[in-house]
């Protein structure tokens, strides 16, 4: 386990064992008409690990939603851009080792393989799990917190919720289609969770996220914390607005985890995160 205290970054990344797991949906939920909970097993699932609540894994995909799964051999895998695999990343929403099942919320949407492999998913079909190789654990002991995410974002704000102790205030602002694709979330005092939604409009082309954000005072009580996910252009307008009003760097965790008109965004690349 590496100390955060080594680093003096607030987060504790904690290295696990690297593996490419050969799983098999053993069950299928819509959580709403925009998300489906995949539940994975198999004997492969065998040592998995995550701790912290926006660990995420690469996950391959078969070329076709109902084609067969072939996944490389890890020496033989030049990385995600590999055009011979379809990978994309996924948060393990959760992994409850004694009922030995993975558990992911996808989106649906026809614009990519993956979002049309969740529209399909079946009992039996095979998904390729690659990591998490590193598990990253943010602080749970500031003042406020501040969540903000479209559908894709959504697990790792779920599991936010989860983890996150009874005390600091903490704001959510989560963009969907409409009501209907409302999920429920945990709920306890000091939680607010406002749903904003989209309409009509397409998906990642709307400032309902970052207008949201910019109208809530930030709050005082001391240091905060913000963790984003959704669409890169609304993450980035997000960051914006908040570093404009002052709130520190060090306490934003923000990620763009797609990005309109780009097939497999890279989220680690500086437009991403900048
Ligand atoms: C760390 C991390 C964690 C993530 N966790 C989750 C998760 O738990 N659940 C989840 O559903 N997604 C998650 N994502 C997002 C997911 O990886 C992307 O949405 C992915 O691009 C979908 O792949 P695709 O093959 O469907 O589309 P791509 O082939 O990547 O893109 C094709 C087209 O689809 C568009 N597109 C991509 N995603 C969406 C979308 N959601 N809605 C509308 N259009 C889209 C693109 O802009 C592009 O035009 C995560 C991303 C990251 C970086």
């Amino acid at each position: 386990m590496t100390a955060h205290a080594a680093t003096g970054s607030p987060v504790r990344k904690i290295p696990l064992d690297l593996r490419l797991r050969r799983l098999a949906v053993r069950r299928v939920l819509d959580l709403s008409p925009s998300i489906r909970r995949v539940a994975l097993g198999g004997p492969d699932l065998a040592g998995f690990e995550c701790h912290g609540p926006s660990d995420h894994a690469k996950v391959f995909f078969p070329p076709e939603p109902d084609g067969d799964l072939v996944l490389p051999e890890l020496a033989d895998w030049s990385g995600r851009q590999d055009p011979r695999h379809v990978v994309r990343e996924y948060t393990v929403r959760t992994y409850v080792p004694s009922s030995d099942e993975l558990v992911l919320d996808m989106a649906v949407h026809a614009h990519g393989p993956a979002g049309r492999w969740a529209a399909q998913a079946d009992v039996g079909r095979e998904l390729g799990v690659l990591g998490p190789k590193t598990s990253k654990v943010g602080p749970t002991d500031r003042a406020w917190y501040l969540l903000v995410a479209d559908e894709t974002g959504l697990p790792a704000l779920t599991n936010w919720l989860e983890r996150l102790p009874a005390g600091p205030r903490v704001h959510a602002f989560v963009e969907v289609g409409g009501p209907q694709d409302e999920v429920r979330l945990p709920q306890r005092a000091g939680v607010d969770v406002t749903w904003l939604h989209r309409g009509d409009a397409e998906a990642g082309t709307t400032r309902l996220l970052a207008d949201a954000v910019a109208a809530l005072p930030v709050p005082d009580g001391g240091p905060g914390w913000v963790w984003a996910g959704a669409e890169a252009g609304a993450v980035r307008a997000v960051r914006r607005d908040l570093t404009e009003r002052g709130v520190d760097r060090k306490s934003l965790s923000m990620t763009g985890y797609w990005r309109l008109g780009v097939a497999n965004f890279d989220h680690k690349s500086p437009e991403a995160n900048a």
